[in-house]
């Protein structure tokens, strides 16, 4: 009997020790993974949530702490666009825009920095042969370009990405007057905590959000906010649109306050715009 108690004993000793060895092993691929994911969350926090508009994570300092970025370089956006220093380019036509009537906006997002609504695949624009599709829009509060020193209330960034991973983004202007359909709309599905994400599928036509008069400044500049990419071609439309104050304030009270960066040095660039 004693061998045999003993050889429990034993086989336990084992089980146990094997189970502690699982354990022990499990721990450590946890921690492991835990150490990868929170890299990895490090990482996702740094771009999508360290950054800020104030303070020490604002707008001024994401070149020092965003280091693989763009931030500090010579070609960033925005810009203050300087009405009688654009030049007047008699070739720069009409955007070529394919707005669909029945593009889907898949969803709408708050990523703590604004007000995002994501589309479905429908709507793009060609230029200079390439096609860019729009992948979202979002806003900013005040507007981030100013034209002649000029700040709208708000701007619509309407962002478009081509296979080859460049950048063509719409600026349209807004300014506090009448009632917008559009809005009324994009805002039904508002408010949207921090974080948070609603699904839409339903279609929007996107025409509608554009001024009647198309005319446009042009320039290559970045995006606007981390990793601040450059290459970005910027379409800032002249005129505004309109919505109330009412519609303004309503996307407002859900983005971090004035979420909008400064104005960027021009330095060798030139701005061009349709006459
Ligand atoms: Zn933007």
């Amino acid at each position: 009997m004693k061998p045999q108690i003993h050889k429990y004993q034993l086989k336990l000793t084992k089980k146990t020790m094997s189970k502690r060895v699982k354990t022990i092993l499990v721990c450590a691929l946890c921690a492991l993974a835990f150490a990868c994911k929170s890299n990895q969350g490090y990482k996702t926090h740094n771009d999508e949530l360290h950054w800020s508009y104030q303070g020490e994570t604002g707008p001024e300092h994401w070149a020092e702490f965003e280091k693989d970025s763009d931030c500090g370089g010579k070609h960033q956006s925005p810009i203050n666009i300087i009405s009688t220093d654009a030049t007047v380019d008699n070739t720069l036509k009409d955007l070529d825009t394919h707005y669909a009537t029945n593009t889907k906006i898949h969803e709408v997002v708050n990523n703590g920095h604004s007000i995002q609504y994501n589309f479905e695949p429908g709507d793009y624009l060609n230029y200079k042969g390439d096609k860019y599709e729009l992948k979202q829009i979002h806003f900013h509060e005040a507007s981030e370009h100013t034209i002649d020193g000029i700040r709208y209330p708000m701007v619509i960034h309407m962002v478009h990405v081509s296979d080859n991973n460049q950048f063509v983004v719409l600026a349209v202007m807004v300014k506090e007057g009448q009632n917008s359909e559009p809005f009324t709309f994009l805002e039904s599905y508002l408010p949207l905590k921090t974080g948070q994400t609603k699904t839409i599928d339903a279609s929007f036509d996107l025409n509608k959000n554009l001024p009647n008069n198309k005319g446009y400044y042009n320039y290559i500049g970045s995006l606007t906010t981390p990793p601040c990419t450059e290459g970005v071609n910027w379409f800032v439309f002249k005129n505004p649109i309109t919505v109330s104050l009412k519609q303004v304030k309503e996307l407002q009270k859900l983005m971090p306050l004035n979420n909008y960066r400064n104005e960027q040095p021009l330095n060798d660039r030139v701005v061009k715009q349709t006459k």
